[in-house]
């Protein structure tokens, strides 16, 4: 439920509210905004009875959230959720966030070439997983932390952003201090307890769809995150289960980006590439989840896919990548947005270099590493 204060409601009302909600068992969530501020109330099974509440100076209107998700709907929260990023990079803005590179982090050349390759390309964060989540033991499970090092380390080197995954509960602090964005994947999407960690998480979480959730379950799985206080979340939808799969590894379910955008206020992506688990159908279905207004793509790509230790089928060669960035570009152009720019490089200088250095405030006390515009 959202209890909605009028405009120039005076501190000391909301507070009243916050209050009253607090003395009727249930918390208050105060959502202070340009126009109105709103407070949400959290923390009941059914139908409040909001008379007390309606009655108060101050208060507007009472709207009731008929979801079964409460801050993640559109009835909460009815602008954009727009995650911001290191650096200026945002996701649910006007721009198109491409995320990419290798299913797994195998070596420190492989991850190097592979940032090198899509941030080249245009890509602005670097996809990764460093703990791999298997369906059989005896594949490649990933370097583990070595991975999240290595990940980092291209980060220093190329200025690309990390999108990584944490399987598990004890993963989520390494995860969190190593890279940008905390993924969850598909098989993971209803681990509640993973969910209420990564909720905790001062990092932005990407949330995959599980293999056979629905909408509502997907929705559901982000609401465990902002219940717990983490209001950065990015879902995102990677194919569901069909019968079919001679053809495709799943069904890409391109209406969920609409569907999503319709009833939940937090940005979208797609990837096309777990998806399809077909390299020759990445490049259509990544132009597809754009068209269809996808706020970004995390798409495999790998400097040598025949050699990849997983998802080499479906991992595009750095060539075929760079051309689904320039269609993709087309497309995002003709509905008003634009794919997003990879940061400036940052490197790494022996000495601060007077005229570049000097006008920098903190001079270099970072360790003699410069932004270089
Ligand atoms: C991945 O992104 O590498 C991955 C394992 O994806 P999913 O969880 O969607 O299968
Ligand atoms: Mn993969």
């Amino acid at each position: 439920m959202l209890v909605v204060m009028q405009h120039g409601a005076t501190a000391d009302q909301v507070q009243r509210v916050v209050e009253t909600i607090g003395d009727m068992g249930y918390q208050a969530r105060p959502m202070p905004g340009a126009q109105r501020t709103a407070i949400g109330l959290v923390g009941n099974d059914g139908l409040v009875d909001a008379s007390r509440l309606a009655a108060l100076p101050g208060v507007k209107e009472i709207i009731h959230v008929t979801q079964p998700y409460k801050q993640v709907s559109r009835e909460w929260k009815a602008e954009n959720t727009v995650v911001r990023l290191p650096g200026g990079l945002a996701v649910g803005g006007d721009q198109v966030v491409v995320m990419a590179g290798p299913c797994s982090v195998e070596s420190e050349e492989q991850i190097l070439a592979s940032a090198r390759a899509v941030r080249e390309a245009g890509a602005a964060i670097l996809r990764g997983g460093a703990f791999k989540p298997r369906s059989s033991p005896y594949t490649f499970q990933g370097l583990g932390l070595k991975g999240l090092k290595l990940l980092a380390k291209a980060r220093e080197e190329t200025g690309l952003l990390v999108v990584t995954e944490a399987m598990d509960i004890e993963g989520v602090a390494a995860v969190e201090e190593h890279a940008d964005i905390i993924q969850i994947g598909a098989r993971n999407m209803q681990n509640f307890s993973l969910l209420k960690r990564a909720g905790r998480a001062k990092k932005p979480v990407l949330l995959k769809r599980g293999l056979a959730a629905t909408i509502t379950e997907l929705l559901l799985s982000a609401e465990y995150l902002l219940a717990e206080g983490n209001h950065d979340v990015i879902l995102c939808e990677r194919g569901v289960r069909g019968f079919d799969s001679n053809t495709t590894r799943n069904v890409f379910d391109v209406s969920a980006i609409a569907v999503v955008h319709e009833l939940s206020h937090l940005p979208i992506i797609a990837d096309p590439s777990h998806a399809t688990g077909r390299r020759d159908k990445v490049i259509p279905m990544a132009r597809a989840a754009v068209a269809a207004g996808a706020d970004g793509i995390l798409v495999e790509v790998h400097p040598q896919p025949d050699r990849a230790l997983s998802d080499g089928a479906q991992s595009l060669y750095p060539e075929q990548f760079a051309e689904l960035m320039r269609e993709i570009r087309v497309i995002a152009e003709a509905i008003h947005r634009r794919v997003a720019e990879p940061l400036p490089l940052r490197r790494q200088l022996p000495e601060p270099l007077p005229g570049v250095c000097a006008p920098l405030p903190v001079s270099c006390a970072h360790g003699r590493s410069c932004l270089i515009f």
